[in-house]
């Protein structure tokens, strides 16, 4: 009985992944290294996922080549995060003569306003969506509903894909929610260079300041810097990262000016490349509460 239950469910699997074998595979292009890993994984074997802004690049500045041009027009569906991240995108898709959906990975996310407490970025809209877990699901669920859309033979499995992928963003989130439990609450503050964690904060209840706002586009400001630097002596904050998107001297100057310790790195915008600390979504996460845990606790 259970041999011949294992026999169907291979049959089965045969049956889902056969049609995919057969024909090419559904080309696609994620804006950013980590909404592509996003796409991997609920696309799975029947979608190719080409990236724009590859690992370790800053799509806050991004200037797309003329090969960008060509694999946009090549692609059947065009993910972006949306929120005002990718300025460049619009014109780059138009350019190219695409005539793929863009779909936008945040869409139904409850966007973060910002304060308005820098010099710059009044008003704006945060990008950094990505950095809830809770608010990933709402993209993945965006993703699959998209390739069904475009690959409506392909149903079954990008629901399967996606429900596989939600468990272990389940996990994730419990572990993160965990590993900040451990953190004494007066200490669950940090800097970090650029305000791409407010979601995070949101969500997780750590407290975040940068000298650079949501986006890099615009230097930090004198001002800003000299604000940071009396709240972190004021707050007797213990630890600054380094990002790996930004420039990292600016952090390195307020470290050297207040004594707070350089915690690490965290990982903001982008993945790292295979051999890195954050080669997926979920290694990028579960890194950065792991870093931001042991360098306020130590
Ligand atoms: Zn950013």
């Amino acid at each position: 009985m259970i041999t011949r239950r294992i026999a169907l469910a291979v049959f089965a699997a045969l049956v889902a992944t056969g049609p995919a074998a057969a024909q090419a595979r559904l080309k696609v292009i994620a804006s950013f290294s980590i909404l592509g890993d996003l796409v991997k994984n609920v696309g799975g074997e029947r979608v190719e996922v080409g990236t724009l802004v590859g690992p370790n690049g800053n799509a806050h500045v991004y200037e797309p080549s003329p090969a960008d041009s060509r694999r946009l027009a090549d692609a059947a569906v065009i993910f972006v995060n949306g929120l005002g991240f990718e300025g460049w995108l619009d014109r780059l898709a138009k350019a190219s003569g695409s005539k793929a959906p863009i779909v936008t990975a945040s869409a139904g996310i409850k966007p973060r306003e910002r304060a308005g407490d820098l010099d710059h970025d009044h008003g704006r809209v945060d990008p950094h969506a990505w950095q809830s877990v809770a608010n990933v699901k709402i993209y993945i669920a965006n993703i699959r509903d998209a390739l069904i859309q475009a690959d409506p033979a392909g149903q079954g499995a990008y629901a399967a894909n996606m429900a596989a992928y939600l468990a272990k963003l389940d996990a994730l989130e419990k572990e993160v929610k965990e590993t900040v439990a451990k953190i004494p609450a007066d200490r669950r503050r940090l800097i970090s260079s650029h305000d791409s964690f407010g979601y995070f904060a949101d969500a997780y209840g750590i407290a975040f300041t940068a000298p650079q706002g949501v986006s890099t586009e615009a230097e930090a400001s004198a001002r800003d810097v000299a604000r940071i630097i009396s709240q972190i002596r004021k707050e007797k904050i213990s630890a600054v990262f380094l990002e790996n998107v930004t420039d990292a001297r600016l952090i390195r100057q307020i470290a050297r000016e207040t004594g707070a310790k350089i915690g690490g790195t965290l990982y903001s915008d982008a993945l790292t490349d295979p051999n890195g600390a954050a080669p997926s979504y979920i290694e990028l996460i579960r890194h950065n509460v792991r870093q931001l845990a042991a360098a306020l606790m130590g």
